[in-house]
Protein backbone atom coordinates (compact mmCIF):
# COMPACT_ATOMS: atom_id res chain seq x y z
CA UNK A 1 0.00 0.00 0.00
CA UNK A 2 1.25 3.70 -1.10
CA UNK A 3 -0.04 5.64 0.93
CA UNK A 4 -2.53 3.92 3.02
CA UNK A 5 -1.46 2.25 6.17
CA UNK A 6 -4.29 -0.16 7.94
CA UNK A 7 -6.05 0.55 10.63
CA UNK A 8 -6.03 4.50 10.07
CA UNK A 9 -8.41 7.17 9.23
CA UNK A 10 -7.76 9.97 5.93
CA UNK A 11 -9.74 12.86 5.75
CA UNK A 12 -8.74 13.91 2.46
CA UNK A 13 -9.98 17.20 0.40
CA UNK A 14 -11.31 16.62 -2.92
CA UNK A 15 -12.08 19.22 -5.43
CA UNK A 16 -14.58 22.65 -5.50
CA UNK A 17 -15.25 22.16 -8.81
CA UNK A 18 -11.67 22.12 -11.35
CA UNK A 19 -10.98 18.34 -11.05
CA UNK A 20 -7.27 19.34 -11.27
CA UNK A 21 -7.37 20.54 -7.86
CA UNK A 22 -7.55 16.58 -6.74
CA UNK A 23 -3.83 16.83 -5.14
CA UNK A 24 -1.31 13.34 -5.93
CA UNK A 25 -1.76 12.30 -2.83
CA UNK A 26 -5.21 12.74 -1.86
CA UNK A 27 -5.42 9.96 -5.29
CA UNK A 28 -2.75 7.60 -4.34
CA UNK A 29 -4.43 7.52 -0.85
CA UNK A 30 -8.24 7.59 -2.20
CA UNK A 31 -6.59 4.06 -4.03
CA UNK A 32 -5.13 2.52 -1.77
CA UNK A 33 -7.48 2.76 1.16
CA UNK A 34 -10.02 -0.22 1.84
CA UNK A 35 -12.87 1.67 1.86
CA UNK A 36 -14.39 5.76 1.12
CA UNK A 37 -17.08 6.93 3.82
CA UNK A 38 -18.52 9.50 1.14
CA UNK A 39 -21.51 12.07 1.60
CA UNK A 40 -23.21 10.93 -1.24
CA UNK A 41 -21.52 7.42 -3.11
CA UNK A 42 -23.01 8.48 -6.81
CA UNK A 43 -21.07 11.65 -6.38
CA UNK A 44 -17.50 10.40 -5.13
CA UNK A 45 -18.31 7.09 -7.49
CA UNK A 46 -17.98 10.15 -10.45
CA UNK A 47 -15.16 11.51 -9.38
CA UNK A 48 -13.73 8.20 -8.65
CA UNK A 49 -14.45 6.88 -11.86
CA UNK A 50 -12.90 10.25 -13.71
CA UNK A 51 -9.42 9.03 -11.94
CA UNK A 52 -9.92 5.06 -12.71
CA UNK A 53 -9.98 4.41 -8.60
CA UNK A 54 -11.90 1.31 -7.93
CA UNK A 55 -12.23 0.99 -4.16
CA UNK A 56 -15.59 0.57 -2.71
CA UNK A 57 -17.37 2.95 -1.25
CA UNK A 58 -19.85 3.49 1.81
CA UNK A 59 -22.41 6.55 2.33
CA UNK A 60 -21.57 8.72 5.37
CA UNK A 61 -24.13 11.75 5.23
CA UNK A 62 -25.13 13.45 7.96
CA UNK A 63 -28.32 11.34 8.89
CA UNK A 64 -26.64 9.03 8.97
CA UNK A 65 -22.99 9.37 10.51
CA UNK A 66 -23.81 9.13 14.14
CA UNK A 67 -24.67 5.57 13.77
CA UNK A 68 -22.37 4.59 11.11
CA UNK A 69 -19.49 5.59 12.84
CA UNK A 70 -18.57 2.48 15.81
CA UNK A 71 -18.64 0.37 12.68
CA UNK A 72 -16.81 2.42 10.54
CA UNK A 73 -14.24 2.87 13.55
CA UNK A 74 -14.44 -1.42 14.24
CA UNK A 75 -13.20 -1.78 10.60
CA UNK A 76 -10.24 0.55 11.06
CA UNK A 77 -10.05 -1.34 14.48
CA UNK A 78 -9.30 -4.52 12.67
CA UNK A 79 -6.44 -3.07 10.47
CA UNK A 80 -8.92 -1.03 7.65
CA UNK A 81 -7.26 1.84 5.52
CA UNK A 82 -10.73 3.84 5.35
CA UNK A 83 -11.09 7.64 3.63
CA UNK A 84 -13.53 9.96 4.37
CA UNK A 85 -14.22 12.59 1.88
CA UNK A 86 -17.29 14.94 1.07
CA UNK A 87 -18.76 16.19 -2.06
CA UNK A 88 -16.45 18.83 -2.46
CA UNK A 89 -13.68 20.63 -0.38
CA UNK A 90 -12.81 19.71 2.91
CA UNK A 91 -15.01 16.81 5.02
CA UNK A 92 -16.42 18.67 8.23
CA UNK A 93 -16.20 22.04 7.05
CA UNK A 94 -19.94 22.37 6.62
CA UNK A 95 -19.80 19.11 5.84
CA UNK A 96 -20.30 15.44 7.32
CA UNK A 97 -17.37 13.76 9.04
CA UNK A 98 -17.09 15.26 12.27
CA UNK A 99 -18.41 12.74 13.99
CA UNK A 100 -16.69 10.04 12.75
CA UNK A 101 -13.50 11.68 13.52
CA UNK A 102 -14.50 12.41 17.11
CA UNK A 103 -14.97 8.43 17.08
CA UNK A 104 -12.18 7.64 15.76
CA UNK A 105 -10.04 10.26 17.57
CA UNK A 106 -12.34 8.78 21.01
CA UNK A 107 -10.59 5.08 20.35
CA UNK A 108 -7.26 6.03 19.67
CA UNK A 109 -6.65 5.79 16.04
CA UNK A 110 -4.57 7.50 13.92
CA UNK A 111 -6.19 10.33 11.77
CA UNK A 112 -4.38 12.08 9.09
CA UNK A 113 -5.26 14.85 7.18
CA UNK A 114 -4.87 15.09 3.27
CA UNK A 115 -5.23 18.45 2.85
CA UNK A 116 -6.40 20.34 -0.36
CA UNK A 117 -9.46 22.45 -1.23
CA UNK A 118 -11.97 24.70 0.83
CA UNK A 119 -13.82 27.30 -0.87
CA UNK A 120 -13.92 28.86 2.80
CA UNK A 121 -9.44 29.86 2.66
CA UNK A 122 -9.61 30.12 -1.44
CA UNK A 123 -11.92 32.84 -1.13
CA UNK A 124 -10.31 34.06 2.08
CA UNK A 125 -6.95 34.17 0.36
CA UNK A 126 -8.26 36.45 -2.95
CA UNK A 127 -10.39 38.74 -1.46
CA UNK A 128 -8.20 40.99 -0.34
CA UNK A 129 -9.23 41.55 3.24
CA UNK A 130 -7.07 40.92 6.07
CA UNK A 131 -6.40 36.90 6.55
CA UNK A 132 -4.20 37.43 9.78
CA UNK A 133 -7.23 36.60 11.58
CA UNK A 134 -10.33 35.59 10.72
CA UNK A 135 -13.52 33.84 11.72
CA UNK A 136 -15.05 31.48 9.64
CA UNK A 137 -19.40 31.11 10.41
CA UNK A 138 -20.52 28.90 8.11
CA UNK A 139 -23.86 28.93 6.90
CA UNK A 140 -25.91 31.99 8.52
CA UNK A 141 -29.48 30.70 10.00
CA UNK A 142 -31.85 30.24 6.98
CA UNK A 143 -34.68 32.20 8.51
CA UNK A 144 -34.91 36.29 8.64
CA UNK A 145 -34.88 37.20 12.12
CA UNK A 146 -32.78 34.34 12.93
CA UNK A 147 -30.25 35.12 10.60
CA UNK A 148 -30.15 39.40 11.87
CA UNK A 149 -30.08 38.42 15.29
CA UNK A 150 -26.98 36.48 14.78
CA UNK A 151 -25.23 39.41 12.94
CA UNK A 152 -25.94 41.89 15.26
CA UNK A 153 -23.88 40.04 17.76
CA UNK A 154 -21.18 39.75 14.80
CA UNK A 155 -21.21 42.95 14.49
CA UNK A 156 -18.63 44.44 17.32
CA UNK A 157 -15.93 40.97 16.11
CA UNK A 158 -12.97 42.77 14.76
CA UNK A 159 -11.70 39.26 12.63
CA UNK A 160 -12.18 38.89 9.56
CA UNK A 161 -16.04 37.00 8.66
CA UNK A 162 -16.31 34.11 5.85
CA UNK A 163 -19.64 33.14 5.72
CA UNK A 164 -21.19 30.09 3.10
CA UNK A 165 -24.65 30.78 1.64
CA UNK A 166 -26.76 29.41 -0.91
CA UNK A 167 -27.36 31.40 -4.28
CA UNK A 168 -31.14 31.70 -4.03
CA UNK A 169 -30.45 33.45 -0.59
CA UNK A 170 -27.47 35.75 -1.07
CA UNK A 171 -29.59 38.46 -2.08
CA UNK A 172 -31.74 38.90 1.21
CA UNK A 173 -28.39 37.55 3.26
CA UNK A 174 -26.50 40.67 1.39
CA UNK A 175 -28.96 42.84 2.18
CA UNK A 176 -29.12 41.37 6.46
CA UNK A 177 -25.06 41.81 6.17
CA UNK A 178 -25.49 45.62 5.13
CA UNK A 179 -27.93 46.46 8.25
CA UNK A 180 -26.42 44.18 10.96
CA UNK A 181 -22.73 44.80 9.85
CA UNK A 182 -22.52 48.06 8.63
CA UNK A 183 -23.68 48.96 5.22
CA UNK A 184 -19.83 50.97 4.66
CA UNK A 185 -18.61 47.51 5.51
CA UNK A 186 -15.49 46.60 2.62
CA UNK A 187 -16.64 43.06 1.62
CA UNK A 188 -15.77 40.14 -1.29
CA UNK A 189 -18.02 37.92 -2.73
CA UNK A 190 -16.41 35.16 -4.47
CA UNK A 191 -18.16 32.98 -6.89
CA UNK A 192 -17.88 29.86 -8.82
CA UNK A 193 -14.19 29.35 -7.32
CA UNK A 194 -11.70 27.43 -9.53
CA UNK A 195 -15.16 26.92 -12.15
CA UNK A 196 -15.50 28.25 -15.59
CA UNK A 197 -17.59 31.57 -14.14
CA UNK A 198 -15.44 32.46 -11.72
CA UNK A 199 -15.94 36.10 -10.41
CA UNK A 200 -14.98 37.71 -7.45
CA UNK A 201 -16.96 41.19 -6.54
CA UNK A 202 -15.75 43.40 -4.49
CA UNK A 203 -17.06 46.60 -2.72
CA UNK A 204 -18.86 47.81 0.37
CA UNK A 205 -21.77 45.41 1.71
CA UNK A 206 -24.63 48.00 0.54
CA UNK A 207 -22.95 48.04 -2.80
CA UNK A 208 -22.76 44.15 -3.23
CA UNK A 209 -26.28 43.95 -1.89
CA UNK A 210 -27.07 46.62 -5.04
CA UNK A 211 -24.97 44.63 -7.26
CA UNK A 212 -26.66 41.36 -5.93
CA UNK A 213 -30.32 42.52 -6.74
CA UNK A 214 -29.44 43.93 -10.13
CA UNK A 215 -27.48 41.48 -11.85
CA UNK A 216 -28.95 37.84 -12.23
CA UNK A 217 -25.39 36.12 -12.77
CA UNK A 218 -24.44 37.06 -9.37
CA UNK A 219 -26.83 34.76 -7.45
CA UNK A 220 -26.07 31.55 -10.16
CA UNK A 221 -23.61 28.88 -8.36
CA UNK A 222 -21.99 28.27 -5.16
CA UNK A 223 -20.69 31.45 -3.27
CA UNK A 224 -18.70 32.71 -0.16
CA UNK A 225 -18.81 36.31 1.26
CA UNK A 226 -16.27 37.67 3.69
CA UNK A 227 -16.88 40.52 4.98
CA UNK A 228 -14.18 42.96 6.72
CA UNK A 229 -14.25 42.99 10.83
CA UNK A 230 -15.04 45.65 12.74
CA UNK A 231 -12.58 48.63 12.33
CA UNK A 232 -11.32 49.50 16.04
CA UNK A 233 -13.11 53.15 15.60
CA UNK A 234 -16.27 51.50 13.83
CA UNK A 235 -19.19 52.17 16.19
CA UNK A 236 -21.27 48.92 15.98
CA UNK A 237 -23.46 49.32 18.84
CA UNK A 238 -21.03 47.73 21.60
CA UNK A 239 -21.25 51.18 23.45
CA UNK A 240 -23.24 53.58 21.46
CA UNK A 241 -26.43 52.23 22.57
CA UNK A 242 -25.17 53.23 26.32
CA UNK A 243 -25.82 49.39 27.41
CA UNK A 244 -22.69 47.94 26.00
CA UNK A 245 -24.82 46.63 22.67
CA UNK A 246 -27.38 45.34 24.82
CA UNK A 247 -29.99 47.40 23.62
CA UNK A 248 -28.69 47.41 19.67
CA UNK A 249 -28.66 43.75 19.91
CA UNK A 250 -32.55 43.81 20.22
CA UNK A 251 -33.58 46.87 18.23
CA UNK A 252 -32.07 45.93 14.95
CA UNK A 253 -33.71 42.89 14.69
CA UNK A 254 -36.83 44.42 15.52
CA UNK A 255 -36.30 47.24 13.49
CA UNK A 256 -36.20 45.28 10.41
CA UNK A 257 -39.23 43.29 11.25
CA UNK A 258 -41.50 46.39 12.92
CA UNK A 259 -42.62 49.91 12.45
CA UNK A 260 -39.95 52.08 14.71
CA UNK A 261 -42.65 52.98 17.52
CA UNK A 262 -43.39 49.52 17.82
CA UNK A 263 -39.59 48.26 17.59
CA UNK A 264 -38.40 50.73 20.16
CA UNK A 265 -41.44 49.70 22.31
CA UNK A 266 -40.80 45.94 22.60
CA UNK A 267 -36.84 46.56 22.68
CA UNK A 268 -37.26 49.00 26.06
CA UNK A 269 -39.31 46.27 27.52
CA UNK A 270 -36.61 43.56 26.31
CA UNK A 271 -33.57 45.34 27.32
CA UNK A 272 -35.00 47.14 30.42
CA UNK A 273 -34.34 50.40 29.56
CA UNK A 274 -36.33 53.58 28.80
CA UNK A 275 -38.95 54.33 26.05
CA UNK A 276 -37.68 57.51 25.62
CA UNK A 277 -33.88 56.18 25.18
CA UNK A 278 -35.02 53.29 23.26
CA UNK A 279 -37.00 55.49 20.47
CA UNK A 280 -34.32 57.65 20.15
CA UNK A 281 -31.73 55.11 20.02
CA UNK A 282 -33.86 53.70 16.74
CA UNK A 283 -34.01 56.46 15.63
CA UNK A 284 -30.25 57.31 15.33
CA UNK A 285 -30.44 53.33 13.84
CA UNK A 286 -32.85 53.56 11.31
CA UNK A 287 -30.38 56.95 9.77
CA UNK A 288 -27.08 55.13 10.19
CA UNK A 289 -28.72 51.86 8.51
CA UNK A 290 -31.71 53.39 6.48
CA UNK A 291 -35.18 51.60 5.86
CA UNK A 292 -34.49 48.26 6.46
N1 LIG B 1 -16.63 21.32 2.69
C1 LIG B 1 -16.73 22.36 1.69
C2 LIG B 1 -15.43 23.17 1.67
O1 LIG B 1 -14.42 22.71 2.21
O2 LIG B 1 -15.43 24.26 1.10
C3 LIG B 1 -17.95 23.23 1.88
C4 LIG B 1 -19.25 22.47 1.78
S1 LIG B 1 -20.67 23.45 2.00
C5 LIG B 1 -21.94 22.23 2.07
C6 LIG B 1 -20.98 24.09 0.40
C7 LIG B 1 -20.80 25.62 0.34
O3 LIG B 1 -19.42 25.91 0.13
C8 LIG B 1 -21.51 26.26 -0.83
O4 LIG B 1 -22.86 26.57 -0.51
C9 LIG B 1 -20.70 27.52 -1.03
O5 LIG B 1 -21.05 28.50 -0.07
C10 LIG B 1 -19.28 27.01 -0.73
N2 LIG B 1 -18.63 26.54 -1.96
C11 LIG B 1 -18.34 25.27 -2.31
N3 LIG B 1 -17.72 25.23 -3.51
C12 LIG B 1 -17.61 26.51 -3.92
C13 LIG B 1 -17.06 27.14 -5.09
N4 LIG B 1 -16.52 26.42 -6.05
N5 LIG B 1 -17.12 28.49 -5.17
C14 LIG B 1 -17.67 29.23 -4.19
N6 LIG B 1 -18.21 28.68 -3.08
C15 LIG B 1 -18.17 27.36 -2.94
Amino acid sequence: MTNARAGRLYVVATPIGNLGDLSVRARDTLQASNLIAAEDTRHTGALLKHFGIQTPLVSLHEHNELERAPELVSRMQNGAAISLVSDAGTPGISDPGFDLVRAAAAAGLDIIAIPGPCAALAALSIAGLPTDRFCFEGFLPARRAARRTRLTELAPEPRTLVFYESPHRVREMLEDCALGLGSARPAAVAREITKLHETLYRGSLSQLAARAAAEADFARGEIVVVAAGAAPDEDTGGGADGHGGALDRVLKPLLAELPLKQAAHLAAQIAAVGGNEAYKRALQLKQAYGAP
